[in-house]
C-alpha cells in the first residue's frame, strides 16, 4: 500500500540521461516528465532535461503517434541531442502505441540517434527499466558497431552507475594512480562513442546489484570480457578490497596497503567517537551492503538494513557483510515496516536519502543524506567524509 521503489520508467530515464548530450522523450502525459524531473533534480541537484509529448485525455484514448513524430524531430532540432531515447509511459503502453515504428521511420530524417524503451510504470520497477537501458544501449549501440581493439593499458567498464559528482572523479583519480583506465561508465557521463567502445575493456565490475549483472552477463557471452561485482568502494576496507581487487586482476604493484595504513589513525579515532552507536541504513541493495559493512568498521551497530530491491548476489553479499551482527533487515519493504522498526530500534543516526528527512523532525534523529548527487561517498576520501559527517551529526544531536 506503501511503496518504496517506484516505476519502470522512473529507472529508465534516470539510466539515460547518464548518457552525455542526451534527451529523452516521454510518449505519455505531461506528469509523468514532471515528477521524474523534479526527483532526480532534487537527488542530483542538477538541471535535468527531459521531453514529453504531453498527451490530453483525447491523444490516451484515439492515440498519438503524430504528436510522438513532431516532438521526437523538435527535439533533434532544437538541442541537437547525439541520442534520442523514447520511452512509453503507462497509458501509451497500455493503448499499445507502437512507438518502435516510429523510431524505425524517422531513423534517417534525424540527426541523432534514437533507442526505444517499453516503460510503462506497471511494467516492472525502476531496476526494470535501469537493466532494460543498459541491455537495449548494449545491444542497439555497443555490438552492431563496436571497432575490434583492446585496450593497452588495464582498462575497466563501470557497469550500472547512474550518479557521476564527486563519486566518479573520486574513484577515476584513484585508479588513475594505480594505472587503470575507466573506459566507459554505463552510463554516467559517458558518450555514445564510450559505449559503442565498450568492448575494448579488459573487465566489467557491475555497480548495481539489480541491473549490473544482466549485461555484464551479456557482455561476458557476446565479447567474452569476465566480471566482479563485489565489493563496492563504500568505506575504508571495502575501498582497500575493491582496489585490491582490480590491483591484483591486472598484476600491477601499487602500495594501496600503504595508503590505508596511512588512514589506520583516523579510523581509529572514530571508532573511539562512534562506537557506541547504532545506525539504520535505508538505500538501495549495493550501497545498503556496503554501508553496512562500513559502519561496523566504525564500530557501529548496523540496527536496522532496509533494501528497496535485491539482486541475484544481495543476500550472499549481505551474509558476507552482516556476519554475526545482530541487524534487522527488511527487503521490499512498506514505508510503515521501516517507520516501525525505526521506532522499535531507536537508531542514533539514519543513513538514507531525503525521502528519510522527516524522521530527524519527528523522531529527532539525524539523516545523513547519502543519496544525494553532490556527495563523496566513494573511496578512501569519501569513507573519510561519510565518517565526519556521521560523527558531526551525532555529536550535534546527542552532544557526543
Ligand atoms: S507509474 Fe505510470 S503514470 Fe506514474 S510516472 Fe510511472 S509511467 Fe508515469
Amino acid at each position: 500500500m506503501e511503496p518504496m521503489s517506484t516505476c519502470k520508467l522512473f529507472g529508465a530515464i534516470r539510466a539515460v540521461i547518464g548518457i552525455k548530450n542526451t534527451i529523452p522523450v516521454i510518449h505519455g502525459p505531461r506528469g509523468c516528465a514532471y515528477h521524474i524531473r523534479y526527483l532526480l533534480s532534487v537527488r542530483s541537484g542538477s538541471r535535468i532535461r527531459i521531453c514529453s509529448t504531453e498527451l490530453s485525455q483525447e491523444d490516451v484514448v484515439f492515440g498519438a503517434e503524430d504528436k510522438l513524430r513532431e516532438t521526437i524531430i523538435a527535439v533533434d532540432e532544437t538541442y541537437k541531442p547525439d541520442l534520442i531515447p523514447v520511452l512509453s509511459s503507462c497509458s501509451t503502453s497500455i493503448i499499445g502505441e507502437d512507438i518502435q515504428k516510429v523510431a524505425r521511420e524517422l531513423k534517417d530524417d534525424i540527426n541523432a540517434e534514437i533507442i526505444t524503451i517499453s516503460a510503462g510504470g506497471f511494467e516492472s520497477d525502476q531496476s526494470g527499466g535501469y537493466e532494460e537501458v543498459l541491455q537495449t544501449l548494449i545491444e542497439d549501440i555497443t555490438i552492431p558497431n563496436h571497432l575490434i581493439k583492446e585496450a593497452d593499458k588495464p582498462s575497466i567498464n563501470l557497469i550500472g552507475v547512474f550518479r557521476g559528482g564527486p563519486d566518479l572523479l573520486e574513484l577515476k583519480k584513484t585508479l588513475k594512480r594505480i594505472g587503470i583506465n575507466i573506459n566507459c561508465v554505463l552510463t554516467s557521463g559517458s558518450s555514445l562513442e564510450d559505449i559503442k567502445n565498450i568492448p575494448t575493456a579488459h573487465l566489467n565490475y557491475s555497480f548495481c546489484d539489480v541491473s549490473g549483472i544482466t549485461p555484464c552477463k551479456i557482455l561476458e557471452n557476446e565479447f567474452k570480457i569476465p566480471f566482479t561485482y563485489y565489493p563496492f568502494p563504500i568505506g575504508f576496507s571495502n575501498s582497500l578490497n575493491f582496489f585490491k581487487t582490480l590491483i591484483d586482476y591486472f598484476g600491477l604493484d601499487y602500495p594501496i596497503q600503504k595508503e590505508y595504513d596511512k588512514l589506520k589513525p583516523s579510523i581509529d579515532y572514530f571508532r573511539e567517537k562512534l562506537g557506541d552507536y547504532k545506525a539504520a541504513i535505508i538505500a538501495g541493495p549495493t550501497r545498503a551492503i556496503a554501508l553496512a559493512s562500513f559502519v561496523r568498521e566504525l564500530g557501529m551497530t548496523p540496527a536496522l538494513v532496509s533494501m528497496d530491491l535485491i539482486g541475484e548476489y544481495t543476500l550472499k553479499e549481505l551474509q558476507w557483510a552482516l556476519e554475526g551482527a545482530k541487524t534487522r533487515i527488511l527487503i521490499e519493504p512498506e514505508l510503515g515496516e521501516i517507520e516501525k522498526l525505526i521506532i522499535e530500534e531507536q537508531p542514533h543516526i539514519i543513513l538514507g536519502g531525503l525521502g528519510e528527512s522527516y524522521f530527524s523532525y519527528n523522531l529527532k534523529i539525524p539523516v545523513l543524506d547519502i543519496m544525494h548527487g553532490r556527495e563523496l561517498t566513494w573511496g578512501f576520501q569519501g569513507a573519510l567524509s561519510i565518517s565526519q559527517k556521521i560523527l558531526n551529526l551525532i555529536k550535534r544531536r546527542f552532544k557526543a
